[in-house]
């Protein structure tokens, strides 16, 4: 059975992945379709963002306009409430605040190391090894991976300064290692929530609300044409592992757009 990941770079603008000077960034734009011009939602604040990512619905229908978790009023399935009835799901994250991106009972395994205890540095670093744990060892079908450090960074040193672009580079250093460590056949989706400018991010301007999203283990590599929001994230890894969708989601499947990777779908 195909299993996926999913791995977000908290604040990684597209310009970071370009012009950080990162190898793993060249591999990752040469082994992928991907777009540099993906969209996410208004406010393009973190928890925000996380709950249209994975319910596939805009912050105004969520309800979840701020870092401060409230429960939907109108609630909808997201990705994980949907994977959980047939697969192992494993989250692994060091913003403890994301812990309400799925309903209790979604996940098989939720693993937390928090910045306030290791640091956003090396956090990463031991939530990149735990996903890679979940996947290899402990049997995930679907694994989420949430690194923090770079929005970090940017908040403090701000957005493009050399710090920013430091953890940037670290944080793909992370993703490189979760590709290569994954089973055969793994498909792994890589984005960003937000971007970010001078020392913070939340407004409606190109610089916070564009997004690079990258799709690796398709056949197909290289540009994707198809303007992309933050909302078809969560269709597409269900289609990917033909589960059923909520009505009310309304991002697109991207892979109808692009075509089956292999032979056996
Ligand atoms: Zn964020």
């Amino acid at each position: 059975m195909r299993k996926v990941q999913l791995i977000l770079i908290d604040g990684m603008r597209p310009d970071a992945l370009t012009g950080c000077s990162s190898p793993d960034a060249a591999w990752l734009l040469a082994h992928t379709l991907h777009t540099l011009a993906g969209r996410t939602v208004v406010p393009p604040v973190t928890l925000p963002c996380h709950m249209s990512l994975f319910h596939s619905v805009d912050p105004a229908r969520h309800g979840v306009t701020t870092n401060v978790y409230t429960p939907q009023v109108r609630p909808i399935d997201g990705l994980f409430e949907c994977l959980g009835r047939k697969y192992h799901c494993g989250m692994y994250y060091n913003w403890e605040e994301l812990r309400d991106v799925s309903r209790p009972g979604s996940l098989a395994e939720a693993l937390c190391f928090s910045q306030y205890v290791h640091g956003f540095e090396r956090s990463n670093a031991m939530v990149t090894e735990a996903a890679i744990r979940g996947m290899r060892e402990h049997g995930m079908d679907m694994t989420f991976t949430y690194l923090g450090w770079a929005n970090e960074a940017g908040h403090e040193h701000g957005w493009m300064s050399e710090p920013y672009l430091l953890a940037v580079r670290e944080s793909l250093r992370c993703v490189r290692q979760l590709i290569a460590q994954a089973p055969p056949q793994c498909i792994t989706i890589v984005l960003a929530d937000h971007g970010g400018h001078d020392r913070t991010h939340g407004l409606d301007i190109p610089e916070d609300m564009t997004i690079p999203v990258m799709i690796h283990g398709m056949e197909e590599v290289g540009k994707m044409t198809k303007r992309v929001s933050i909302k078809d994230i969560a269709p597409t890894l269900a289609a990917l592992m033909d589960c059923p969708v909520p009505k009310e989601w309304e991002g697109q499947n991207l892979i109808s757009y692009l075509g089956r990777s292999d032979s056996d779908a």
